[in-house]
């Protein structure tokens, strides 16, 4: 068995374990634990949400009230005014004052009864979105539980796989692995080929008589490689 028997060999344990890695990635697992995840994710947000409308609320509430108040201070000097205007006009006046300051206090007053109720509607919608949060959480925690249980398996299936990628690894030049290592991600990963017939299996492409020739005369220390795809190629 040659070096590049056994680099092929490392080709199909590393391409084993790809495999396996994209199934990891996509098992119903995870995707019901990114699920569950993304669920907690989005009630914590709502709670949020929820959070800076009801704080926004109170502080236009605040404002309100202050209004109120100086509205209430403005009105009290006029009444006291009031008491001692002599002249009927002038009377009139400051009642017409104190009457409109009256209505633009009741105004105020709807408005803040209506961010009150706006305010208490938020609260009880925050009631709902913390034990939507709870019950989101306590389905996340379930999820990952049952996924490190899959996850487990997975490790348990791969690692004959990855006992046995660590001891070819070990069988071969360094550099040989170094190299092999380099080129893989230009090639998806698959960066060896073995020739079945005149068939390159990386590009499925037909090498001819002629070139079968040039890539057994390649010196020891330089790589054969398909012709067409550039792939290492064993078997030649
Ligand atoms: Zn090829």
């Amino acid at each position: 068995m040659t070096d590049l028997d056994r680099l092929h060999d490392l080709q199909l344990a590393d391409s084993a374990l790809d495999q396996m890695a994209y199934r990891r990635a996509h098992i119903e697992e995870r995707l019901a634990f990114n699920a569950a995840r993304a669920a907690t994710g989005a009630a914590r947000s709502a709670l949020a949400a929820n959070v800076a409308r009801r704080d926004l609320l109170e502080q236009q509430y605040a404002t309100l009230e202050a209004a109120g108040l100086q509205i209430d201070t403005k009105a009290g000097r006029l009444e006291g005014q009031m008491r001692n205007v002599v002249v009927t006009r002038e009377a009139e006046a400051i009642q017409r004052e104190i009457a409109l300051l009256k209505s633009k206090r009741d105004e105020g007053d709807e408005t803040g009864l209506l961010l009150l109720d706006q305010s208490e509607a938020l609260s009880t919608e925050a009631v709902v979105l913390a034990e939507r949060i709870a019950a989101a959480e306590a389905a996340e925690a379930g999820a990952a539980a049952v996924l490190a249980l899959a996850d487990a398996a997975l490790d348990a299936e791969a690692s004959a796989t990855v006992v046995r990628r660590a001891e070819l690894a070990a069988g071969l030049p360094a550099d040989l692995v170094k190299e092999y290592e380099s080129r893989r991600p230009a090639f998806k990963g698959v960066a060896v080929a073995r020739l079945q017939g005149t068939r390159c299996t990386g590009c499925n492409l037909d090498v001819s008589r002629l070139e079968i020739e040039g890539l057994r005369a390649v010196p020891s220390g330089e790589l054969p490689e398909c012709p067409s795809c550039a792939r290492i190629i064993v078997g030649a």
